[in-house]
């Protein structure tokens, strides 16, 4: 069955359930519909971007205390009496001023790495809880009565089932919203974070940018589900805002299948229905002293998520009557659009790259000595030598990850010292790394369209209402082009996880070509291939040299490189040592030295 079907099946079965259901279960369905749009944002952001955020629930407060402040404060100031005549005018404004709120924690908190950043999502999560009970004007404790309802047409939505409505609406738009996103180009930007901040920015992808991106829209996602929530309630205070409902949300996104929109509802789904289960059945069966539907509550969730680690989402669609074709919007690729733009190629011989006297020192540690090199294009250059000689090291120097100590890099004519790698791989440099970084759960398809990100331009706002149709074909039938380009056609929507190392490898030379690059960087490509794979990998790295393009590799195997390589530069302690013709390169006596310690 086509998920299409299911899907309307769902939203009919929604529409019927305030006419059959009893209030109280109304209520609880928008509860599940308030908590899963805030669950939304964390998928987002946790289950996507790989950042944990304990502070949502200070978001959802954030969109509710303005709402509740502003339409209830008969006094405010003159110049804001405006804003409080409906709830719709407090909602843009809770929304621009969650988003302002995000954009400064945002900017101070996402740089921080490893756990700081959970521990500064709870500091702050913490603060603003305190913020709403201690702030003269919000109630304290008791908080804020009578707040209007939302009127929507006309019609009041005073009632559980009126606004449960909105409450949906509002949550399948933002599903929808979401869904469009994570299929885009701005979409494989964010899910690009998971494989790693140098992968990413070496694809062009700003990272820092894209991490802010999806923490705003998560903050809006939950100031939205704070205004609806306090004009369901009518009234606010802080409890529900704390640092508990925040962990709550969290174990939602973790229950439900932190990398899928649909996990997010059903996270919200399950454990809201598992909650008021327990708090309805448990102190009937055991006495209600001692709270024990909280104590079997943390150890259903630690049982749930030892039983399940990816979540209930990935669990239940193995079961559901699925097609396994590929969706719609991958089915682009195969659509006929004229090709992307392509850059003007050097012509052969052009000088490429320029390594200057480039050293660079660890502390006393000099892993670069006065290294010289050149490349120029229609040219493949092996960099060669024995373990820790210092070959990665220089390999980041030119494609920017690092910077050298002294010395210079010249791309393309350019000096690129310390430019950052998303520029120098705007300018035409393109690379794959000694330890595949590829995102294992996407498809191949997918994967390597990350590499073109540079050639499309539509941003947030296109992805999310999928105005973008064109460039994303376009974009597509590019990853489509070079996959097939490579040997790997047959793979378009494998996952990318599933592939065999050697065609993972090769995967990510697809990925680098879709950058349309005039220098290909390869950290031993032909590591873990087999021969018919080295053969097919040689068969390529030559075709792609006769075009004009300029290939650096570093490389271990020497088969490989003898029969391959125009020129080879071989290091030893951070100098090179030799450089020359393959031929030559064998039997000089250093090089033997240096890789045999003179036995042969
Ligand atoms: P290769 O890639 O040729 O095996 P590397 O470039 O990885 O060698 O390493 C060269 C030397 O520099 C090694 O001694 C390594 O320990 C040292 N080194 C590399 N990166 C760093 C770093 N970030 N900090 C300190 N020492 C480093
Ligand atoms: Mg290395």
């Amino acid at each position: 069955m086509k998920s299409r079907y299911l899907i309307m099946l769902f939203i009919g079965a929604l529409m019927s359930a305030p006419l059959i259901l009893p209030t109280f279960q109304v209520t609880l369905l928008n509860y599940i519909g308030l908590y899963a749009l805030v669950v939304l944002g964390l998928v987002l952001l946790t289950g996507v971007g790989g950042m944990t955020s304990f502070g949502q629930a200070a978001f959802v407060g954030l969109g509710a205390y303005t709402s509740a402040y502003l339409t209830t404060s008969a006094q405010l100031p003159a110049w804001l009496a405006w804003a409080g005549t409906s709830p719709w005018l407090t909602l843009v404004i809770g929304i621009v001023f969650t988003g302002l709120v995000a954009l400064i924690l945002g900017a101070l908190t996402l740089k921080l790495s490893g756990h700081y950043l959970p521990l500064g999502t709870i500091a702050w999560g913490i603060s603003l809880y305190y913020l709403f009970g201690n702030l003269e004007g919000l109630g304290g404790q008791s908080g804020i009565t009578d707040l209007p309802p939302i009127t929507l047409l006309g019609l009041s939505l005073d009632k559980g089932e009126k606004v449960f409505y909105l409450i949906w609406a509002i949550l399948l738009v933002a599903m929808l919203i979401t869904h469009n996103l994570l299929n885009s180009r701005e979409g494989r930007a964010i899910r690009a974070l998971k494989g790693g901040q140098v992968m990413a920015e070496s694809m062009g992808v700003d990272t820092f940018r894209a991490k802010l991106v999806i923490f705003l829209i998560s903050a809006v996602f939950a100031a939205i589900s704070g205004w609806l929530y306090a004009h369901t309630q009518r009234f606010v205070n802080p409890t529900p805002f704390g640092l508990n409902m925040g962990i709550d949300y969290l174990f939602m996104a973790l229950i439900g299948g932190v990398g899928s929109v649909w996990g997010a509802l059903l996270g919200a789904g399950v454990l809201t229905l598992l909650k008021q289960w327990l708090q309805d059945w448990l102190p009937a069966l055991v006495g209600s002293e001692g709270n024990y539907e909280t104590i079997v509550f943390g150890l259903l969730i630690v049982l749930l998520m030892q039983r399940v680690p990816g979540g209930l989402w990935p669990l239940l669609t193995k079961r559901l009557p699925l097609s396994s074709k590929p969706s719609r919007a991958l089915l682009k690729a195969e659509v006929e659009v004229p090709p992307l733009s392509r850059r003007t190629p050097p012509k052969k011989g052009d000088l490429i790259l320029e390594a200057r006297q480039v050293t660079r020192s660890f502390g006393g540690l000099v892993a670069n000595q006065n290294m010289n090199l050149t490349l120029r294009a229609g040219e493949i250059l092996a960099l060669i030598g024995p373990n820790g000689a210092g070959k990665s090291t220089l390999f980041n120097q030119l494609s920017g990850v690092d910077i050298p100590t002294s010395g210079d890099v010249v791309f393309m004519g350019e000096r690129i010292n310390g430019v950052p790698s998303r520029q120098v791989a705007r300018m035409g440099m393109s690379r794959t790394f000694q330890h595949v970084k590829l995102l294992p759960g996407m498809s191949a398809l997918e994967n390597v369209a990350i590499g073109a990100h540079l050639r499309g331009h539509s941003g947030i706002l296109a992805s999310s209402l999928h105005t973008e149709r064109t460039e994303e074909s376009r974009l597509l039938a590019e990853a489509h082009r070079q996959l097939e380009r490579v040997g790997l056609g047959d793979y378009l929507y494998e996952e990318a996880g599933s592939l065999a190392l050697g065609q993972q490898r090769i995967l990510e030379i697809a990925r680098a070509l879709c950058a349309d690059p005039v220098l290909l960087l390869l950290d031993e490509p032909a590591a873990g291939l087999r021969l018919k794979e080295k053969q097919a990998l040689a068969e390529l790295l030559r075709k792609l040299r006769n075009e004009g393009m300029a290939i650096l590799l570093v490389e271990h195997d020497m088969d490989f490189v003898m029969g391959l390589v125009d020129r080879i530069t071989v290091m030893e302690f951070g100098q090179k040592i030799a450089e020359g013709l393959p031929e030559a390169i064998q039997s000089n006596p250093a090089v033997l030295q240096a890789y045999l310690g003179g036995a042969e």
